[in-house]
């Protein structure tokens, strides 16, 4: 039985960021560079003014000095002719800075009268013009391929003139939720009168694919009858990846497996040494990746984190692709497992010392699914161990808004 790391590389080996096209620059936000980007243009284009005042030569200035007022240059102007000795331009911030020109004088310290500008101090000789290219130089690297665009990337793109951005297509997930008991969130009815209970997985699991940066498309419930699994997985299978939620373990009527092999599919794992989600299975189906996690909606979701978040990432172009681990302070001991890495639901909160500590959400039975949404990190006790009271304890974290606060604060 593969351990969880063995697991996780295994399923991302078989998976390759998926075919490159330009989006519009205004639909590139979160998505992943695909090339190298670099800039045809320097930025800025001119040497312009990072004030408002009078554009000057250097050597011309000292207090006290009276220059000619030649013109003045606005932002989205341009200087007709190049600055001569003696005199000064008028300039507002942004605005081109002539030729001839290597200072900008604040309005402050200036007095016009008559078209003479007098220079009262001479504090800004040879400031206040911001060079060509200061920002970005013609072929430089601005966006690296494996980047994430967000607001500030794209603002970049913009100042560069790129509309179009390359990035990989979206991951397109087939999700099948498979059993006799499972109903739409829409008919509560039967889950009220005992009988059947709602296909969360289908909600959650599509959630987590669209966190992900893919695009779920809800392949139905599927009855729990080898036929009807069938069709549904050749329909599902033109995708970039397949996943099945359900009918993975030893049960009478736990076809999936059966069904996969009977199709000609393939199974690279069917067993993770793992708890909760020890019977989650990996493989293929009609060429297409396909991931079987189990029905339990906590290891279903809890499969996601390990193996759906990072595929998806990996097929949509990033670079990083898992979980960054952070240490934490056990606030309680937890157990472990002989032969498992147990993964408690937990939640890591950070004291007064800038100390993080962690702590369970309280009962970890795997059909306890409201302590998945309370947990903002999964606390790892390695198989054979277990964590006591004060020991370190390695977290997953889950939520990436775990770490906003409900107070403004800069720690001086
Ligand atoms: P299974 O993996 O099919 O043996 O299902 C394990 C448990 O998860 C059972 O209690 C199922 O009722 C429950 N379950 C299966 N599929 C889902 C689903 N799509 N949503 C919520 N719970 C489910
Ligand atoms: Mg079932």
């Amino acid at each position: 039985m593969l351990g969880v790391a063995e697991a996780v590389e295994t399923v991302l080996a078989a998976v390759a960021p998926l075919d490159v096209a330009a989006v519009h620059l205004e639909d590139a936000l979160g998505r992943f560079a695909a090339r190298d980007v670099t800039s045809s243009l320097a930025i800025p284009p001119w040497d312009n003014s990072s004030m408002d005042g009078y554009a000057v030569r250097a050597s011309d200035v000292a207090a006290g000095a009276k220059l000619r007022v030649a013109a003045t240059i606005r932002a989205g102007g341009l200087a007709e002719r190049a600055l001569e000795p003696g005199e000064a331009m008028k300039i507002m911030t942004g605005a081109p800075v002539p030729a001839g020109a290597d200072t900008v004088i604040r309005i402050e310290d200036t007095g016009e009268k008559d078209g003479v500008v007098t220079i009262n101090d001479a504090r800004d000789t040879g400031r206040n013009v911001r060079r060509r290219a200061e920002d970005i130089a013609e072929g430089q690297l601005v966006v690296a391929r494996g980047t994430r665009l967000l607001a500030p990337h794209i603002g970049v793109l913009a100042s560069i003139g790129m509309s179009r951005v390359p990035v990989h297509a979206m991951p397109l997930v087939a999700i099948l939720s498979t059993g006799d008991e499972l109903v739409r969130v829409e008919d509560l009815a039967g889950a009220q009168a005992g009988r059947s209970i709602v296909s969360s997985n289908s909600y959650s699991l599509a959630a987590l694919v669209r966190e992900s940066g893919g695009v779920p498309v809800d392949n139905g419930l599927i009855a729990d009858d080898p036929a009807a699994l069938r069709e549904a997985l050749e329909e599902a299978s033109d995708t970039d990846l397949v996943i099945t939620s359900g009918g993975i373990s030893v049960g009478e009527f736990d076809h999936t497996r059966a069904v996969i092999e009977a199709m000609g599919g393939e199974i690279v794992f069917w067993k993770v040494r793992m708890r909760p989600g020890a019977n989650i299975a990996f493989g293929s189906v009609n060429g297409t990746p396909w991931l079987g996690l189990p029905g339990n909606p906590v290891s279903a979701l809890i499969g996601g984190e390990l193996f759906i978040r990072p595929m998806l990432r990996k097929m949509s172009g990033a670079l990083r692709l898992y979980p960054r681990p952070v240490t934490a302070i056990a606030a309680e001991p937890f157990k472990g497992s002989e032969s498992m890495t147990q993964l408690i639901r937990g939640i890591l909160t950070r004291a007064e010392n800038g100390e993080l500590h962690a702590r369970s959400t309280g009962p970890q039975g795997s059909g306890i699914l409201s302590s998945m949404a309370a947990a903002n990190a999964l606390l790892v006790v390695p198989a054979g161990r277990a964590i006591d009271l004060g020991e370190i304890v390695t977290a997953l974290p889950l939520d990436p808004d775990a770490h906003l606060t409900e107070r403004f604060e800069l720690h001086a």
